[in-house]
């Protein structure tokens, strides 16, 4: 991919390839219609701004795309405007006048690819559900703490919560996304608290409305308002134009006694007011409000209306390990199916054991480490993704003695070199991770390094750290 000239960059409905600062950049146009999936590619998407309707579709699309993990690239808005009010700002990382500005964000990208490379991409998992855990998803891996309804005139209730509405089945902020949110809510993965309450329309959940006040015989709202005046002396209670003078300057007169008022409070007061239907020509004193649904048509007295909750939602810690370890991923790789390794617990346990021991030699952990094993496994597809951590698993047992031992926990891996020197050991480490890559590399055809590896030694004291903090994160025992 060679570097483009800024020039180059013209509205096209291509994705264009920009190279910054070691980074890949895909610049797309947000007229761009083609398809989204192959910008997993890329270290993070520039969206170029002409519209802010045209932008707001590309990157709502952009943020449904489950497959390879393609909705939680960076994302950028390149745009002279700052759009720190628009709907979709808490979609985008960032905005960007132009592209000198992309190089300031390397560090942010590099943090953000990191994190995401950790989650696995959602495969096998039916719509609602992968959409719920995006959202979920989306929002730790951006550190947003408090998921809130967002005002949005295109949503259905005039609020969405970014990521969830989107691939909502009715369109943006229906219905559905709102059961997802009770449901996860009572599943205990997050917790909500009242943000703000409204009125929707009985029919259909729209919640744009509009009031008026209607004629209780006719339902029209073509309706005059006029005072009613109460001449105490002779109790007549007519309206006010009943007691008018053809010259407004004159004080009112009774049409019934005829008798001047002057004062109010002394000569008459104005209990309340009198309704005219002008189209059925009823007196009412009473009239009816309702409201009519913008989207469906439904006209209802507003006693009718349902009145809805908004939350807004907070990760619990066990929805965050729920993330984090990837449980939701129903059909996930677990390590004890991987022919040829251990299971997790067994194999924390085996090396405490096997270094308390105290055999002759040094021991040592390998760790190896996917860059991106969502890009990875997305490649390879979930049919053949066994096979292929059992083939790597193979290698790394060939380069093994006999008492070693083998696990896999994605994005990572670990094998053991017990009772052997420091320079074996990274010797051993060092070839197999290459034979690793090798494999990756013919296989996938990804023309770079997609595992790093530590050879670290197993001492006491690291054990013990180690064994700790494995601890707090290990899977649930199932
Ligand atoms: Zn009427
Ligand atoms: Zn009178
Ligand atoms: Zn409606």
């Amino acid at each position: 991919m060679n570097p483009q000239s800024e020039e180059n960059l013209v509205l096209q409905n291509t994705i264009t390839p920009f190279n910054q600062s070691g980074l890949t950049f895909a610049v797309i146009p947000d007229t761009y219609l083609g398809s989204l999936s192959d910008l997993y590619r890329y270290d993070a998407i520039v969206v170029r701004c002409t519209s802010l309707m045209l932008t707001r579709q590309l990157i709502l699309s952009i943020r449904s795309v489950v497959r390879n993990n393609v909705f939680l690239k960076p994302l950028y808005l390149l745009s002279s405007h700052n759009h720190g009010t628009a709907t979709f700002s808490l979609l985008i990382d960032g905005v960007v006048r132009d592209f000198q500005d992309l190089s300031t964000l390397t560090r942010n990208i590099s943090s953000l690819n990191d994190q995401v490379s950790q989650i696995r991409p959602m495969i096998g998992i039916e719509k609602e559900k992968s959409s719920l855990i995006a959202f979920l998803v989306f929002n730790h891996s951006r550190q947003i703490k408090k998921m809130e309804p967002v005002p949005d005139r295109e949503s259905k209730m005039g609020f969405y919560y970014p990521i969830l509405s989107k691939i909502d089945s009715i369109g943006t902020g229906g219905r559905s996304s709102f059961d997802l949110l009770d449901q996860a809510e009572k599943e205990g993965l997050i917790t909500g608290q009242f943000s703000h309450s409204g009125y929707l329309c009985s029919e259909c959940l729209g919640g744009f409305l509009q009031y008026r006040e209607v004629c209780p015989g006719c339902q029209s709202s073509d309706l005059r308002t006029e005072e009613l005046v109460h001449h105490f002396r002779c109790a007549h209670v007519a309206p006010k134009s009943e007691f008018s003078r053809s010259n407004p300057s004159q004080p009112l007169q009774c049409p019934k006694c005829h008798h001047q008022l002057k004062h109010i409070g002394v000569d008459f007061d104005k209990p309340s007011s009198i309704h005219h239907c002008q189209q059925c020509h009823g007196d009412f004193q009473n009239y009816w409000v309702k409201a009519k649904c913008l989207d469906c048509g439904h006209d209802q007295k507003v006693e009718y209306l349902v009145k809805k909750i908004f939350k807004e939602y907070e990760l619990t810690e066990y929805g965050r390990e729920w993330i984090e370890e990837g449980q939701y991923f129903t059909n996930q790789i677990k390590n004890k199916m991987v022919a040829d390794s251990m299971t997790w617990d067994a194999f924390v346990q085996s090396v405490g054991f096997h270094v308390s021991e105290g055999k002759r030699g040094r021991n040592f952990l390998v760790t190896v480490s996917f860059d991106n094993y969502a890009e990875v496994a997305g490649q390879i597809g979930k049919e053949n993704e066994l096979r292929f951590l059992e083939e790597i698993m193979q290698m790394i047992k060939a380069s093994q003695h006999t008492a070693d031992i083998r696990t896999v926990k994605v994005p990572h891996i670990y094998f053991t070199l017990f009772s052997i020197e420091e320079d074996e050991a990274e010797a051993i480490a060092r070839r197999t991770v290459f034979l690793i890559n090798h494999l990756i590399r013919d296989n996938l055809g990804i023309g770079r390094n997609v595992i790093r590896y530590t050879c670290e030694e197993l001492t006491h004291s690291y054990l013990q750290a180690w064994n700790q903090a494995l601890t707090m994160t290990k899977p649930e025992a199932k």
